[in-house]
């Protein structure tokens, strides 16, 4: 059962309360004793910007409010909450819960480094954007023995802790937000928390602590969103023994974006383990890596973005290596897993000559090839091969075909991804068989899921697509588990309770998901079509979602969908062949004859997924059909919520409070896009169209019962309660009796802490 929270919402007895109940403020946090309230975002019009039809005016001053007339519709002026409400630490306190009161809340908050407050049953956590004072050793023993309750990661790590250990029930802690939030950050402080509360079981909470450092070197990058982006989603599953601790751990990881390997966008960067490895190789592997700066390698350098500023890469590539070390990767694989990079690397500096008119080319041969067939171990003809010809069926006959440069460039990246996405899965499996459980795993397990938040560039591809359609998933996820979650509470507490109907995004959900008339579908069945194009896929979902709410048909091939979180324009250039994914034989015999281990293992697993599709012919060329990018990842997501449903859930938001990755500037319009997208107000609006003060019979007469006069001494808390209620007119529609706690319906507890005021 959740703690109850009265403690907390009962208003503090230092604080003073409002000389007025009609105190309001404006938006601005300015007080005055007039009739203002908060004036909703976006509202205010001067009579000046009407005549001349300027827009509407977003944030006013209350100097600016009482020197100039201005039109306010009267609906629009929201009620703010009384003094003693400022800064509370869950949302559903407010006496008043309105847009401008919860972001006046979060704003004073955050300016105080209070970043955790709650929304009802969720965490909201607002990215710092720098160190605070609110993590170590110190903190986390606060916590576990329960000397601090007020909002904070550690409260949700230690509230799955417990349960897990009392109820004997897995956990989930979901964390969700835009990208750049702080998902990541906020997953490695649970886990911390975790590992110190399961840890001293041989030293394997520190391989899981770890594990981070490596997820992020191979996974993150920079992002003109977030300098240290997770480009995969990955969920942590924690296990303990019976003793509650951690015997082992299991990562699971979600859909890389592997384009960033090959092609970048304007001031970002590929993976962070590049640029490490660059700047950070040791000297004596430096020359049999072949390697050279950052600036020398196209892959890295066509963005012109090399260093993300006050990060030393060197210095992460040595922790790098301690985390490698210490997830026993010996040094023998280190090297061949750096070999593999710098492989990819060379790929990237190999370049065609074009030969004939129609655009036929040859491979240049020089150092990039050497290199890059030296560090695979391969022949350097057999890469020239591979990069320029291809075999193709004619009637029952093979014969060799020269590439086109388009096809030359697309065969020696798609090689090049191959090997990047292979590494990092590779990484994976290295590190789940380290983190294996031991025999005395009971079987209990907290799962940390940190899926890439939403996002929008501009240019989206089928990245995005793919990106924003888990985010949307998970949404809908979010919004259903919560709003059982809430309602539960009254239904187990024995309160007479109507259940209310809440507007999720099931619509949009559908749209990606149904068969045979969905985005995925329609996408997998023109990417199975050997003519097919993108526009044609364009075409084709213009066709049939014209009129759909979600969707916007845009000029040629790029079409918009109005996601929760936002509208996303996608260009559908490459959709096809991103979701068909595509690997052709002959790089599949390229690293077969590689004299290297891990060239060979790849081309392997490769083989494996290869038998179990079908070969088949597409343009006459030998291609290896499996099932699509898109509909795996589907699949996968489907699982990954089966998974989370059956345990039970405890749910993050992280909220991005500006665009430019500052701390201290609380941006009330970005703060609330995604308070708005993620549909956090209309979570505790429910919690308030409910019951959202409770307070439990001990604590509720405990504060009041001073006002009763004369008490009998043999009284119970609950008949206490009913008599300070009766006493003060509060009238029985205006809270319910629950088994342990009372439940009052809004501002309804401030009729007796005036009268406690004033006694
Ligand atoms: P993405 O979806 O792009 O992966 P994200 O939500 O995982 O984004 P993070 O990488 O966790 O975002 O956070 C972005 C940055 O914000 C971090 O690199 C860090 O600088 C800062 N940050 C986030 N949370 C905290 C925190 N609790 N304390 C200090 N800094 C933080
Ligand atoms: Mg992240």
């Amino acid at each position: 059962r959740p703690k109850p929270t009265s403690r907390a919402r009962l208003p503090s007895a230092k604080r003073p309360l409002p000389t007025s109940k009609e105190e309001m403020e404006v938006e601005d946090g300015e007080k005055c004793n007039g009739k203002l309230g908060h004036v909703a975002p976006g509202s205010v019009r001067t009579a000046a910007d009407d005549a001349k039809g300027r827009p509407i005016k977003k944030n006013i001053s209350l100097t600016a409010l009482l020197l100039q007339a201005v039109t306010v519709p009267t609906q629009d002026v929201l009620p703010a909450n009384p003094r003693i409400l400022d800064e509370v630490d869950d949302l559903a306190q407010l006496s008043y819960l309105n847009e401008p009161s919860v972001l006046h809340n979060l704003q004073c908050r955050y300016s105080q480094d209070s970043i955790y407050s709650k929304a009802g049953p969720v965490l909201l956590s607002v990215n710092p954007f720098k160190n605070v004072h609110l993590y170590g050793d110190d903190i986390v023993t606060a916590y576990r023995k329960k000397l601090l309750d007020s909002p904070h990661v550690y409260a949700i790590a230690d509230a799955a802790y417990n349960a897990m250990r009392a109820d004997e029930v897995n956990q989930s802690i979901v964390i969700s937000g835009e990208s750049g939030a702080g998902k990541t950050e906020t997953a490695k402080i649970a886990m911390q928390y975790l590992a110190a509360l399961g840890g001293g079981n041989g030293g394997i909470e520190s391989k899981v602590v770890q594990t981070s450092c490596i997820l992020e070197a191979f996974g993150n990058a920079k992002t003109t969103r977030n300098n240290n982006s997770s480009r995969f989603g990955k969920l942590i599953e924690m296990n303990f023994n019976a003793a509650g601790k951690i015997c082992g751990a299991k990562i699971q990881t979600f859909l890389l974006e592997k384009s960033r390997v090959v092609q970048l966008s304007e001031g970002e960067r590929s993976y962070h383990i590049f640029y490490q490895l660059c700047s950070g190789v040791p000297s004596s592997l430096r020359g049999r890596l072949r390697l050279r700066s950052a600036s020398e390698y196209k892959y890295l350098n066509q963005s012109e973005c090399l260093q993300i500023p006050n990060i030393d890469d060197a210095q992460k590539f040595h922790h790098l290596m301690g985390a490698l070390d210490s997830i026993r990767i010996c040094k023998e694989d280190q090297e061949h897993a750096f070999e593999m990079l710098a492989a990819v690397l060379w790929l990237g500096n190999i370049s065609f000559l074009v030969t004939d008119n129609q655009n036929h080319i040859e491979v240049v041969s020089d150092e990039a090839v050497t290199n890059a067939a030296g560090l695979m171990g391969c022949s350097e003809q057999d890469l020239i091969l591979t990069m320029s010809t291809r075999r193709v069926r004619a009637g029952k006959d093979e014969v060799t075909k020269s590439l086109t440069l388009e096809q030359a460039i697309d065969t020696r990246d798609a090689l090049a991804m191959f090997i990047y996405v292979s590494l990092f899965d590779w990484l994976v499996e290295q590190m789940n068989l380290s983190l294996s459980m031991g025999k005395d795993n009971m079987g209990r397990s907290i799962n940390i899921l940190d899926m890439y938040g939403f996002e929008s560039h501009k240019k989206n591809s089928f990245e995005q697509f793919c990106i924003n359609y888990a985010d949307e998933r998970l949404q809908q996820h979010f919004n259903k588990h919560l709003f059982k979650l809430e309602q539960e509470e009254y239904e187990l507490d024995g309160i007479d309770w109507k259940r209310v109907d809440f507007e999720d995004n099931q619509d949009c959900v559908d749209l990606f998901e149904k068969t045979p008339i969905g985005f995925i579908s329609i996408l997998d069945e023109l990417s199975n079509l050997p003519k097919a194009t993108d526009l044609a896929f364009a075409a084709k979902l213009k066709h049939h979602f014209s009129t759909n709410r979600w969707f916007k048909g845009e000029r040629g091939g790029t079409f918009s969908i109005r996601h929760h979180a936002g509208e996303v324009l996608y260009e559908t250039g490459k959709f096809l062949e991103k979701n068909q994914d595509p690997i052709h034989s002959e790089i599949i015999e390229l690293l077969s004859s590689c004299t290297g281990r891990l060239p060979q293992s790849f081309a392997a697993l490769l083989k494996q997924s290869k038998n179990r599709g079908s070969a088949s012919a597409q343009s006459g060329m030998s291609v290896c059909r499996k099932q699509s990018v898109a509909t795996k990842f589907k699949g996968k997501l489907f699982k990954l919520i089966q998974h989370l449903d059956s345990t039970k859930q405890h749910f993050i938001r992280c909220i991005r409070p500006n665009n430019k990755q500052i701390p201290g500037a609380f941006e009330k319009d970005i703060a609330l896009e995604q308070l708005r997208s993620c549909g956090i107000l209309q979570v505790v609006r429910i919690s308030k169209s409910g019951y959202p003060v409770r307070i439990s019979h001990q604590e509720f007469t405990q504060r009041y019962v001073s006002l009763l006069g004369e008490t009998k001494d043999c009284q119970d808390p609950l008949s206490l309660s009913i008599a300070i209620l009766q006493k003060f007119g509060i009238v029985p529609e205006m809270y319910q009796v629950g088994y342990t706690k009372l439940y009052f319906r809004k501002s309804q507890i401030d009729v007796l802490e005036d009268v406690r005021k004033q006694v």
